[in-house]
């Protein structure tokens, strides 16, 4: 039993009261009812969820299950065979989670967007933001974090943010966009030190083939 998923289960359930504990084989989860509203709080959608806890949780995403059948379970639709669903890529879940996420940041700012945009696919046929799968997912998060599609760049930026050769926070940043380096690539230094010089490398080694 993961005690951190536990302690927040009472919190989540004041502020989601269409969500309620469940127990089974000695483990709490969440079961309910999600309402998607629009900009007006007007609800545009509900979705009958599951939420389980992870061993790894708050440093990584509990599991978010779609529970009746409203999304098809098909990687195109992000979500897979056993009904869980795929909200992002691994390593933008490592930066998010960094510092340890709460249920309710996790639900408001993850799995409401994850359904919102299922929704928007459901009326018009297309996702209004989507990571594609597999390696091509991954190849679009590291042309975003580096903001450059330039692997001899990536390699430039991972030498820094690993090596000994510093910048100066009040330098100009080395990808010449003008701006100080401190408000520049010193950000995305530190996205790949979360993520890891190992886990870094490898991803940008699979992505390259
Ligand atoms: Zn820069």
């Amino acid at each position: 039993m993961n005690q951190d998923f536990k302690n927040q289960l009472p919190e989540v359930i004041s502020v989601f009261p269409d969500l309620s504990i469940k127990h089974i084989n000695g483990q709490d989860f969440l079961k309910g009812i999600l309402d998607i509203a629009d900009e007006s709080s007007t609800v545009i959608g509900s979705f009958s969820v599951e939420i389980h806890p992870t061993e790894e949780f708050p440093y990584r995403f509990p599991k978010i299950f779609e529970v009746v059948g409203d999304i098809p379970c098909d990687i195109d639709w992000h979500k897979f065979s056993d009904n869980s669903c795929c909200i992002t890529v691994e390593q933008d879940e490592i930066i998010k989670c960094h510092n340890g996420i709460t249920l309710i940041n996790f639900i408001e700012k993850e799995v409401i967007p994850y359904f919102a945009n299922q929704l928007y696919r459901i009326k018009t046929g297309r996702y209004l933001n989507e990571y594609p799968h597999g390696k091509a997912g991954v190849r679009l998060f590291y042309c975003e974090l580096f903001r450059s599609s330039n692997p001899k760049f990536w390699f430039f930026c991972i030498e820094r943010a690993f090596g000994n050769s510093k910048t100066g926070r009040n330098d100009k940043c080395y990808c010449n966009s003008g701006i100080k380096y401190k408000k520049c690539h010193f950000f995305v230094e530190e996205m790949l030190q979360i993520i890891g010089k190992q886990k870094v490398i490898n991803d940008l080694i699979l992505i390259s083939k």
